[in-house]
């Protein structure tokens, strides 16, 4: 890639990163969109799962109850302007899918659904990837937009107004550097830290990180939501609450693990009315002995379907079973499953306007936080990705007017030559792949659903020791930065749930 300097690099294509572009591209700016994976990836684009829910007020009168519903859930841990926002603009963001002949899913009922924590029923839809996919393609055939895939993010930075950059990895490994008058970053959240996760970037760096490098503020990183999901057979397949009113968790021997639990039919019923774990209902036990489960015997709980599943009366099962059979998913055997980290509440901290605390930068949609709090109401992940894509891009946009692009040089200590010159070292490269599993590994067993002030703490020195450890591997400079952003955000993030002393959301604290 020749040196070209641009107005705008945007970091992802998911849904924040393409809503950001189509504004900047409106204004004529140059853009250079860097995605680790193809255009249109990221959770938005999740291969995984029958649809993604997309909710907004029903009206204008429903607005109030809403923003209400969602400083109840987030427990007040939201940042009331930021979520006023996202309510104000959502049904103008789903209207524009619309206008631009996305089709979406429609809700059965014509008064709309309860959303996941919800108490009222909104307008809903749910996005279809094929259509996306194919409108959103067609921003590529503008001339001010380069797009480049299967290319990483591996350093950010930050030389003052005008002056940014981001340091990139590309496909055959060898390094640039690109430079923009200024940054939007929508690389998604950090669920892969965990061993069990649904993330798409298992080997990328936490991009949060690399941006607090350059001063970036973070908050509410304590709040990651978690849902049960498959160990086996087929990892990871997602599974579906609606179903736990139906079936019996069992041990491997046969034992009911909830049996010891009074009143277990009814807290079976709500457990089967929500997706991600949460401390604010008393249901979170089934979550919790699960989860207990899984740490004595790493096969996890199972359960058997009933054979008339499929045919009881409720659009959410009749819809998850006809997705399972449509890929073929054998469901007639014992399922093992465990709670997986789906999305983040937290990560970096921006304004109104999306503005992260540097000027500059602007970040959007999963790896921000404060417009969602300590729990989050169902459907509004990929909403926050929309709203504030589109603001992020118009902000941008303002940016680049009021300046001028400065050039800088950065220090030459991460060449191609440098990153290609260590491949061979496979004893390191080994060490740096088992550091990578090893992090995850620990924030799973002693951070995931359940925590302590021990707990977190034996976390944190297992981090600092494998600092220790590593700290003179020769390995690729990319490899490097993914290691460097795991440890060091792990801290920051453990630091976050030892701060936050009282179990609240999705953050559960098992001492207080
Ligand atoms: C299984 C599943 C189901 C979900 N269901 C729902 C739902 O029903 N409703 C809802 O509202 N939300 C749901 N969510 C959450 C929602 O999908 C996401 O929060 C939202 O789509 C995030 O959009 P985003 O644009 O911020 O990030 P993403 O869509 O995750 O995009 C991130 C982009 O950044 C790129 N990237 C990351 N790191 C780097 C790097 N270092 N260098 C270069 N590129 C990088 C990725 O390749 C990707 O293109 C679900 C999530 C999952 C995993």
């Amino acid at each position: 890639m020749d040196n070209k300097v641009f107005d705008v690099i945007v970091i992802g294509s998911g849904l924040g990163g393409i809503r950001c572009t189509q504004e900047l591209l409106k204004d004529n700016l140059s853009v250079c969109m860097v995605t680790s994976k193809e255009f249109c990836s990221g959770a938005s684009f999740y291969p995984g799962t029958w649809g993604l829910g997309m909710i907004g007020p029903k009206d204008d009168e429903d607005k109030n109850d809403l923003l209400e519903n969602i400083n109840r859930v987030g427990c007040n841990l939201s940042n009331p302007q930021l979520s006023s926002i996202l309510v104000d603009n959502v049904n103008n963001e789903i209207n524009f899918l619309l206008e631009q002949d996305i089709k979406l899913k429609e809700s059965v009922d014509k008064d709309g659904v309860v959303p996941c924590f919800d108490s009222n029923k909104r307008r809903w839809f749910g996005f279809d990837f094929k259509s996306a996919k194919e409108v959103f393609s067609k921003i590529l055939d503008n001339e001010n937009i380069t797009l480049m895939s299967s290319t990483k993010v591996i350093d950010i930075c930050n030389e003052g107004n005008g002056s940014k950059g981001v340091l990139v990895e590309n496909k055959d490994k060898s390094i640039d550097l690109i430079k923009a008058k200024s940054i939007v970053i929508a690389s998604g959240g950090y669920t892969s830290l965990f061993k069990h996760n649904f993330s798409l970037e298992l080997d990328s760096p936490i991009v949060q990180y690399l941006a607090y490098k350059v001063g970036c503020e973070l908050i509410n990183l304590e709040f990651v939501q978690f849902i049960p999901a498959y160990i086996k057979p087929m990892y990871k397949t997602i599974f579906n609450e609606r179903v736990f009113k139906y079936i019996t968790l069992r041990d491997k021997n046969k034992s009911n693990i909830l049996g010891k639990i009074e009143d277990i039919d009814n807290i079976m019923d709500e457990r089967s009315t929500y997706g991600p774990f949460t401390t604010r209902l008393k249901s979170s036990l089934v979550d919790k002995v699960l989860f207990q489960y899984y740490q004595l015997d790493k096969n996890s709980a199972y359960f058997e379907y009933p054979k008339d599943i499929e045919s009881i009366d409720d659009t959410l099962i009749y819809n998850y079973f006809k997705w399972l059979n449509k890929f073929k998913k054998d469901t007639s055997n014992k399922i093992h499953i465990a709670p997986f980290a789906h999305a983040c509440n937290g990560g970096l901290k921006i304004d109104k306007k999306a503005c992260t605390t540097v000027d500059g930068i602007f970040a959007c949609g999963e790896v921000t936080g404060g417009v969602h709090g300590a729990d989050r109401i169902g459907g509004l992940s990929t909403c926050n990705a929309l709203v504030f894509g589109a603001i992020a891009g118009r902000s941008a946009s303002e940016y680049c007017k009021l300046n001028d692009f400065k050039d800088f040089n950065i220090k030459d200590n991460h060449s191609s030559e440098s990153n290609h010159r260590v491949i061979g070292n496979s004893d390191d490269l080994n060490k740096f792949k088992k550091a990578i599993l090893e992090i995850r590994e620990v924030l799973y067993t002693e951070a995931s659903i359940l925590r302590s002030e021990k707990s977190i703490n034996r976390a944190k020195d297992k981090m600092y020791k494998l600092k220790e450890d590593t700290s003179n591997i020769n390995i690729l400079y990319s490899n490097k930065s993914i290691l460097d952003s795991y440890l060091n955000f792990s801290l920051i993030f453990l630091d976050a749930m030892l701060n936050q002393d009282k179990s609240i959301g999705c953050h559960c604290r098992t001492d207080c």
